[in-house]
């Protein structure tokens, strides 16, 4: 297979070079998916345009009332990042979950985003998250919630000479997190099934635990990760209890839609979605 590589150290070079070049394009981050593929046979000839060196797509910050996380952030960062741990514990956990050190520190959250598995561990945080993407080509800029990116497995709404430039999202004060995932094994597995929740809790309820903000999303459940609204907004309506947990627990089974492959069952993953919204939530009773 032909692949011709670009390397770019400056937005401006890249997108042009991404608007003007004839045929496929693949944007090479970490490469931990991307050298896989190759090898695997199963890319398309193109060229590749190496984005790890270019400084806008890199850093943590606090921009206004939102944290700002560039795609070319690795996961490694992430995790290690103190922004991230306050603002959004879901994603420091799902990211200290990747692969093992090597992939971390190589791979990139808007490769993850990009690749559109269901499986990919970041994304359930980031739509626990009501992350926003920035996507930038040379036509412009445009913002995509984080649900509206993936179509399909391995399809996004990129256009063509589009990339992933950040991922944003509001700063919560309070704002907690869980990440779990269930697979094969506890770590170095791709996930049978994942979830990301993260909450604010209502500190004016006198008795009990009630939530000011929950969103709870499921991976690897569906062709994208899923959004579990109806978990939600019966988690949200009255104080938590244990039998209203369990409830929250058959709703987020019967609110997932999986199948069953090479990795898991559907009845399997079904189930493991109640378990682990029992087990992201019970401490809290
Ligand atoms: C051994 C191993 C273990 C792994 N374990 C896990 C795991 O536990 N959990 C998990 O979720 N994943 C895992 N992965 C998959 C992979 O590491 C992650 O998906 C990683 O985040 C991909 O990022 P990258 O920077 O390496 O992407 P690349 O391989 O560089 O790119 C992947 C795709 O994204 C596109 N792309 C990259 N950056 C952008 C951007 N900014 N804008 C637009 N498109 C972009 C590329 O064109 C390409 O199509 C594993 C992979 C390996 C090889």
């Amino acid at each position: 297979m032909e692949i011709k590589v670009q390397r770019h150290t400056d937005l401006d070079s890249l997108l042009k070079a991404a608007a003007s070049i004839e045929g496929r394009i693949f944007y090479l981050a970490g490469g931990t998916d991307l050298m896989v593929q190759a090898h695997a046979g199963v890319l398309p000839p193109a060229t590749w345009l190496e984005i790890s060196d270019v400084p806008q797509l890199h850093g943590i910050s606090v921009e206004g009332s939102e944290l700002r996380i560039g795609a070319g952030v690795t996961h490694h960062e992430i995790m290690r990042s103190q922004l991230v741990q306050t603002w959004a514990p879901a994603l420091a956990q799902a990211s200290a979950n990747v692969g093992g050190p090597q992939i971390r520190s190589r791979g990139t959250i808007g490769g993850n985003l990009a690749n559109a598995s269901p499986v990919a561990d970041t994304v359930p945080a980031l739509y626990s998250l009501g992350a926003q993407l920035h996507l930038i080509s040379q036509r412009g800029e445009r913002t995509v919630a984080v649900e509206e990116f993936a179509l399909a497995p391995r399809r996004n709404v990129l256009e063509p000479g589009e990339i992933i430039y950040s991922i944003n999202f509001p700063c919560r004060p309070g704002i907690k997190g869980v990440w779990n995932s269930m697979a094969q094994r506890e770590s170095l597995a791709i996930s049978k099934v994942n979830i990301g929740v993260s909450y604010v809790l209502d500190p004016e309820l006198e008795e009990g635990v009630g939530f000011n903000y929950l969103q709870v999303a499921f991976g690897a459940v569906g062709p994208t990760v899923l959004r579990a609204r109806q978990v939600e907004e019966y988690l949200r309506a009255e104080p938590l209890s244990a039998q209203r947990l369990e409830r929250a627990c058959q709703l987020a089974q019967s609110e997932v839609s999986p199948i069953s492959d090479v990795r898991s069952q559907a009845d399997y993953r079904r189930a493991m979605a109640g378990v682990l919204l029992y087990d992201a939530l019970s401490p809290l009773l």
